[in-house]
């Protein structure tokens, strides 16, 4: 609690102890009028002023005014326990908004504690601790068992454990030895650990995290947007209502005063749309707040909604659904040998990023002596050309071949084939072969049981090995030999069809696709800023299951939105249409406003708890 938290409370306790003595009191008139102008002020005195501030501002229909206004006519029409009981509870609702913003507000905040205060850098092989920022690309770090990893590195000396949770929600730690990558906002657990940086803090996978987290409360939904222009127009309408109601009843058909008046205080007090206007966003707040403790970045409220939404889903294969770590199954040269083939593959290969190339090269022994490489074209979903020892190949799938000219063929083998060609003339292929990721198959059955009604794979790989991949899943669709802007086609069909479409991509070669589609999904966003840039929603750990958590948490948070507008406007409107009548009393308005309000914050509070395992 801060100390304002605190001092409100006192006085929320002071003020209703004096309530209840001053209606203990055997007092009469004035004297009894005086005994609850006590504590009236004591709870009350910071609204009547902050409302005649607006008024002099030219603000009127601020909620002070409106508790100014009601609680002030029911001294006039001699209600004062009632005056003060409304100010009473008005602050305790108040406070309770107050408290629980601000909790939710530190629950994320401690979500999202992951910025490393200090680094400990190797100068001159003496250690210093300076701050994460100072720290340049290809500078050795140390990390003591214990401290968070200030920056992305590569671990040159030590092993250990590392704890990934709070960047991916992955709760086993992870083992690290030399070699390995480890990610900055990670907890080394075990021994000590010398990096060496892969980057600057400004593009670390931590500081990219807090940008995004700090970034998505701007992104606001579009019912937040009807909820402000509806309580643009509730309040002055139901203030306009109680002053006709005060006003004509006694002058056009002889009421008596005080009922009528009585009854436009009640509509003054269930005027206020707080209960709305505090609630929305809290519960948006809440769960963005818990999907980002499951590992999964939503960059929005608004794709929050859509995420509730979606009944399409349209999966890229490499990199997404397969793990995209190829081993190399075959050689097949068509007049060189294996190790001359893969050679000027893994040569050709070296500048590219694509999972494909990367495995090549891997499989490459021994290093590539760079200044054989001249010029590289990459070509998206095709493949790249490249120049290697003065001779151009090009290396890729068949549709590249077909585009040079070479006389390729298919090969018996299952898998994708990579086939190199100098000039036109074939040389022969390479099969390598991709494993599923583990929980791929897990996460199309959760979206077929949440109702998703149609999966999709788009690859530009060969059609045999996507069959194969769809068959293994249980993917409802399959397109293989896609282009880029062909996938982008794809998507745009099933958009037109009335789908409410999310692609998952891993982002390389499909940056189009992410941002066409309702609502981008990317993996990889410990890798890939192509991703992280064109996604709404990002899966930090690279797992294809996040996704129907991710839904489930969507849906979960819009049910609880509209729980909280149908109860609050269900209370208010009842309430009116009763006072109107004459069925209530100001105890009913309390209810009706404050009440109802810390109903709706405890029902927004909700979207903050752990989902259910299912
Ligand atoms: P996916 O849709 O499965 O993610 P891409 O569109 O990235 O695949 O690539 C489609 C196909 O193009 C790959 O399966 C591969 O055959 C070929 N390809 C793309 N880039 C390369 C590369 N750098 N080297 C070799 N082949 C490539
Ligand atoms: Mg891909």
């Amino acid at each position: 609690m801060t100390r304002r938290q605190k001092k409100t409370l006192w006085r929320i306790i002071i003020a209703a102890v004096l309530t209840a003595v001053a209606a203990l009191l055997p007092v009469e008139g004035v004297w009894r009028a005086l005994a609850f102008v006590a504590p009236y002020l004591v709870i009350g005195w910071d609204v009547l002023w902050s409302a005649a501030r607006n008024i002099a501002h030219g603000q009127v229909f601020d909620e002070k005014f409106l508790m100014a206004v009601a609680t002030l006519g029911a001294f006039a029409i001699r209600e004062y326990p009632e005056a003060a009981a409304v100010m009473l509870f008005y602050q305790i609702g108040e406070w309770f908004q107050s408290v629980a913003v601000g909790r939710s507000r530190k629950s994320i905040a401690a979500l999202m504690d992951i910025r490393p205060d200090f680094a400990n850098v190797l100068r001159d092989d003496v250690e210093q601790q300076v701050d994460p920022e100072e720290v340049a690309l290809g500078e050795t770090i140390v990390v003591r068992p214990g401290e968070r990893v200030p920056l992305d590195g590569v671990v040159l000396e030590g092993s250990g454990s590392v704890d990934t949770a709070a960047l991916t929600g992955e709760s086993l730690p992870a083992d690290k030895t030399v070699g390995d990558t480890v990610l900055s906002g990670s907890i080394n657990l075990t021994g000590l650990l010398k990096l060496r940086t892969s980057g600057v803090y400004a593009e670390s996978t931590v500081a990219r995290i807090l940008e995004l987290v700090e970034n998505s409360a701007e992104k606001k939904a579009r019912i937040e947007g009807v909820i402000t222009r509806f309580a643009r127009w509730y309040t002055p309408l139901v203030v306009a209502s109680a002053a006709l109601l005060a006003v004509v009843p006694p002058l056009l058909f002889h009421g008596a005063w005080s009922v009528w008046v009585e009854r436009a205080l009640i509509f003054l007090v269930v005027s206020c749309p707080c209960a709305l206007v505090v609630s929305v966003p809290l519960s948006f707040f809440g769960g963005l707040g818990g999907a980002s403790r499951e590992g999964v970045l939503i960059k929005g409220a608004n794709f929050m909604e859509v995420l509730a939404k979606v009944d399409t889903i349209v999966f890229d294969k490499t990199g997404t659904l397969t793990q995209g770590r190829f081993a190399v199954d075959a050689i097949h040269p068509a007049e060189i040998s294996p190790e001359e083939l893969l050679d000027i593959a893994a040569a050709a290969e070296s500048y590219s990023s694509h999972p494909v190339a990367e495995s090549v090269v891997r499989a490459h022994e021994g290093d590539i002596d760079k200044s054989r490489i001249g010029e590289v074209k990459e070509l998206a979903g095709l493949g790249v050309e490249a120049v290697v020892d003065g001779r151009i190949f090009s290396v890729g799938n068949g549709k590249l071949m077909d585009r040079v000219g070479a006389d390729w063929h298919e090969c018996h083998l299952p898998g994708t084939v990579i086939h190199i060609a100098e000039g036109s003339r074939y040389m022969g292929h390479i099969v390598i072969s991709d494993q599923l990721k583990p929980d791929a198959k897990e996460a199309l059955q959760k979206l077929k049981a949440l109702g998703v009604k149609k999966t999709v794979m788009l690859t530009g790989d060969a059609e045999k090995a996507a069959k194969a991949v769809a068959e293994a899943l249980g993917v409802d669709e399959v397109h293989a030999g896609l282009l880029p802007a062909q996938k982008v086609e794809q998507v745009e069909a099933l958009l037109d069809a009335g789908g409410c479409v999310a692609f998952v991509g891993d982002g390389i070669n499909d940056a189009p696709v992410l941002s066409r589609a309702d609502v981008g999904v990317a993996m990889g966003a410990l890798g890939s800023d192509a991703a992280i840039e064109s996604a709404d929603i990002v899966l930090m750990d690279d797992k294809p299951s996040r996704l129907p958590l991710a839904i489930r948490l969507a849906r979960r948070t819009m049910r609880i939105v509209h729980e909280n507008i149908v109860f609050a406007l269900a209370v208010k409107f009842g309430i009116l249409i009763l006072s109107a009548f004459g069925l209530t009393n100001m105890w009913w308005a309390v209810f009706g406003d404050v009440g109802v309000l810390i109903l709706a914050i405890l029902n927004a509070m909700r979207c903050m708890l752990r989902l259910r395992q299912s």
